[in-house]
């Protein structure tokens, strides 16, 4: 690994200096030896203090962790573990512990000055994660007055000049990399289908190229399934005219077994195609990949500051992503990177690099965390990149209007409560509220429901139609926020069953984590002091998604505040119900796009009178804040 031969060096200047910024090519081995060197040095780690490794994405953690457990012969989670949201997989014995960005930041809650660490490592510092980036601000903050913690900044060799100058100009340490050329190869036109591009490419390295593993970058799980499925299917059908093909997919809903088989030595006279969302660009190496085919694409978080709505969008990569993605073939041999679009297109429709995602997302959780913080003047805060004022003034409005701010800008006892909850600022308020109207049981079980992302509901192709209907079985009045309710109950009742699952069109896996959820949010909440009681109320759903109501007008349903068309997702158990009457409104909850219940109007006065009535002193203020966004240096708004 080209790590190996750079240990003392690296060891030495990490002794010397506080803070080093460290790049090296994908694969060099900065993830998984350069913790374990520090483990294995007296020096930087004497005392039983902690070495936290921070990774943007939960897969790549537990599978990183995995990896430096075996190679250092313990069990995972004893002296090697990982932390994730919603599981926490280390011990009294853990050293080092690799974990999401969001996870370290939530610890600075517990923790303000991290002081169970002596080493932090923010890997993967290129992504510029919106938690990754507030970690750069708090860290650099803290390194002043802890003189003992080291804090490593390791990157792909992407933007390590700004990272150095960010801090303080830290010395940059370059593991040089070994990197074999890669022939790049456009489609001579776009591409209509890039599904089916990909497959037909596959299939035609498969049958005409040399042996060598191939990686496919595609947007998310179904495109991945719907890509394996095609591949298996042709392969199927060409029988044994062509040697085997091992398909395999990988992305974060995947379980970790599966995820683990990307790993597995290829066997003899076979080739093994992975096909993975972005993951495998640079957190993720498999060995032995000589072919990449790009499409070109990727999901990306976008939002728009005037309406609060938040969607994940296909997207051109960008050109420093793209060219990542071919580097991934010129690990081992020289290799070859199938793009499937043009030159042209390369040259001129993609962005040279991505857009840092502090600039494109909702920020209300990560403001209620810097409150929470007591870091009050957010406008002075060493953003390396700062947000768009009006994101940063929509996320106050928001965080006001949910009552975790007053109309000072200051932390509530209620934002204090929301803040403990590792959820989004209208989840935990929604979980919140349900004490007053006592149904937290339900409330508790909806918010794990609504956490698991969509992946409850099992849709084979093959069987569409049974699917469909055991899902219809599942509709209740009120909407997806009830029906999601009453597949949990019925598990419940099942005793939890597998079986169950398996007969009704449910992912088991989706469930079980679903009760995980629950589980450590209700702990939580007796940690605040929630009693969970229970009863069938909907008004505390409407009182964390108050913000996102529609009401059905001639023609379609138009959000409250800013009158916009929305639909309701044909998945929605209310897609196909005629309309009722015009005080019909609807909370669509944004965290999954398509769970959506009707309300009673009456009770948008009731939870959040100040929202909906007192509306006035609300545009007061949010003009006050604007102006003062506006202003350059005069900003006392302690709001801010
Ligand atoms: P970097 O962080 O610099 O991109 P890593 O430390 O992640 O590099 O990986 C270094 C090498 O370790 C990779 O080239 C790969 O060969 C190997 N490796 C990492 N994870 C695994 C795994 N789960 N199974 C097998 N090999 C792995
Ligand atoms: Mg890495």
């Amino acid at each position: 690994m080209p790590i190996f031969p750079f240990r003392e060096d690296l060891l030495r200047a990490i002794t010397q200096h506080q803070i080093l910024v460290i790049e090296g090519e994908t694969g060099s081995g900065k993830t998984t030896q350069i913790p374990q060197y520090l483990m294995e040095d007296v020096r930087l780690h004497s005392r039983r203090n902690e070495i936290g490794c921070t990774q943007p994405r939960r897969v790549a953690a537990m599978s990183v962790a995995a990896r430096v457990a075996e190679e250092t012969g313990v069990k995972l989670g004893n002296e090697v573990g990982y932390s994730i949201r919603f599981e926490d997989c280390t011990s009294e014995r853990t050293v080092l512990k690799y974990m999401t960005d969001g996870m370290l930041l939530r610890e600075f809650l517990t923790e303000p000055d991290l002081a169970s660490y002596s080493v932090v490592i923010i890997d993967e510092a290129h992504e510029r994660t919106l938690h990754t980036d507030i970690l750069f601000g708090l860290i650099k903050d803290i390194a002043r007055f802890r003189s003992d913690l080291k804090v490593l900044v390791a990157s792909a060799t992407l933007d390590t000049e700004r990272f150095s100058c960010f801090f303080d100009d830290a010395p940059v340490f370059r593991i040089p990399g070994r990197r074999f050329p890669v022939d790049i190869f456009y489609t001579k036109a776009p591409e209509a289908d890039y599904l089916e591009a990909c497959v037909v490419s596959v299939l035609q390295i498969h049958v005409t190229q040399a042996p060598g593993d191939c990686l496919v970058f595609l947007t998310g799980q179904e495109e991945i399934e719907a890509c394996c499925e095609m591949l298996q299917e042709r392969c199927r059908r060409l029988g044994s005219k062509i040697a085997e093909l091992v398909v395999l997919p990988i992305y974060a809903n995947l379980p970790s077994d599966m995820q683990a088989k990307i790993f597995s030595p290829t066997p003899p006279g076979a080739r093994k195609v992975v096909v993975a969302t972005n993951i495998a660009e640079t957190s993720l190496t498999i060995d032995g990949i000589i072919y990449v085919i790009d499409p070109g694409f990727c999901k990306q978080k976008s939002y728009n500051a005037r309406t609060g709505m938040e969607s994940l969008i296909v997207t051109p990569c960008s050109r420093a992503s793209a060219n990542q993605r071919a580097g991934r073939a010129g690990r081992v041999a020289a290799g070859k990177c199938f793009r499937l679009y043009t030159a042209w297109a390369f040259k001129h429709e993609m962005e040279e690099t991505t857009i840092p995602e502090i600039q494109r997302t909702n920020l209300g959780n990560v403001v209620l965390l810097l409150k929470s913080l007591g870091i009050n003047d957010l406008i002075h805060f060493d953003f390396m990149d700062p947000p768009p004022h009006e994101t940063l003034v929509l996320a106050l409005e928001q965080l006001y209007a949910l009552g975790a701010l007053n109309h000072l800008g200051e932390l509530t006892k209620m934002g204090r409560r929301m803040a403990e909850l590792p959820v989004d600022p209208m989840l935990s308020k929604m979980i919140l509220a349900s004490e007053q109207y006592k149904c937290s049981e339900e409330v508790l079980t909806i918010a794990a429901m609504l956490s698991v992302n969509n992946s409850i509901f099992y849709r084979p192709k093959d069987k569409v139609v049974h699917a469909d209907n055991a899902r219809m079985n599942f509709t209740v009045p009120g909407g997806d926020h009830l029906v999601l309710l009453n597949v949990y109950n019925q598990w419940v009742e099942s005793g939890f069953s597998t079986q169950w699952c398996y007969e009704n069109f449910i992912q088991f896996r989706s469930m079980r984590r679903a009760r995980d959820v629950r589980d450590q949010l209700e702990g939580l909440m007796e940690r605040i002091e929630v009693e969970v009681v229970s009863s069938l109320e909907d008004s505390a759903i409407t009182a964390g998604y108050f913000y996102h109501t529609a009401r059905l007008s001639k023609g379609g349903y138009k959000t409250v505040k800013h009158q916009q068309t929305v639909y309701v997702h044909p998945n929605s158990s209310l897609f196909e119900e005629q309309p009722g009457s015009f005080t019909n409104t609807l909370t669509p909850s944004l965290a999954c796009n398509c769970q959506v219940i009707e309300i009673d109007s009456g009770w948008l006065l009731e939870v959040a009178p100040h929202y909906y009535k007192r509306r006035t002193r609300t545009m007061t203020l949010l003009h006050k804040l604007k102006s003062d966004v506006g202003g350059k240096e005069t900003c006392e708004s302690s709001f801010l």
